[in-house]
């Protein structure tokens, strides 16, 4: 079951990862952007996890709650209203339970996504973050439809990965590499680069 300690190790996971790719994460943002997606997100998740230090919420909803508000409150940009709206409506998705199972983690999920995209209005293909985000839900509900459901936090991280992958020769539609126009094709998104590693943590933790 994914209890709150439990997504306390994943949230801790991302924090790790965005951390160790904060370089790569910028370098991505330089081509296309405007060179600060991994300050940005170093910068949130570092915030995200002092908090975690100071008080741990009790149940799911409220820890992923926290994480959101203090994503919104400490990201500028694209990716901190963006990613704070994926935990916030995790949380309101979650609702008031001790713990998730696989299918309620999965609708969780689900429900944050769909928050990004009412946040940002992208749509398959646009070189974003809902690039790696969707495959990874796609490949969830599969492999927990099918007879054995143990690796399908890990089906889900291979999917972000392809996923983010997939982004380089798409041209930009959203966000500021869209000003880019036919320049943006041919760079990785980093949005969709952090995302597979948002879906890489929940498999080490999760899964
Ligand atoms: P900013 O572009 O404001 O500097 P960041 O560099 O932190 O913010 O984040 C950029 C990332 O945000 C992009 O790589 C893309 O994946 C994501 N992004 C931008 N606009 C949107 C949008 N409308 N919907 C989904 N994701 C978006
Ligand atoms: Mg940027
Ligand atoms: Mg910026």
């Amino acid at each position: 079951a994914i209890d709150a300690a439990a997504l306390d190790r994943w949230v801790r996971a991302f924090a790790a990862a965005v951390a160790e790719h904060e370089e790569e994460l910028t370098r991505l943002d330089s081509a296309i952007g405007d060179a600060d997606h991994g300050a940005n997100m170093a910068r949130g998740m570092k915030a995200v996890v002092a908090k975690l230090d100071d008080a741990a919420p009790a149940g799911p909803a409220a820890l992923l709650k926290q994480a959101g508000m203090t994503l919104v409150s400490t990201v500028g940009g694209a990716s901190g209203p963006l990613y704070g709206t994926f935990f916030l409506r995790m949380a309101a998705a979650a609702g008031d339970v001790d713990a998730l199972d696989q299918a309620g983690f999965a609708e969780a999920l689900r429900a944050g996504v769909e928050g990004v995209v009412a946040r940002g209005k992208a749509e398959a293909g646009d070189k974003t973050m809902y690039d790696a985000l969707a495959p990874a839900l796609d490949a969830l509900d599969a492999a927990l439809g099918g007879e054995d459901t143990s690796g399908a936090l890990h089906a889900a991280a291979d999917a972000a990965a392809q996923g983010r992958d997939a982004t380089t020769p798409m041209q930009a539609r959203k966000g500021r590499a869209s000003y880019l126009g036919e320049r943006s094709v041919g760079h990785q998104d980093p949005g969709a680069t952090s995302a597979a590693l948002l879906l890489q943590a929940a498999a080490d933790t999760l899964g």
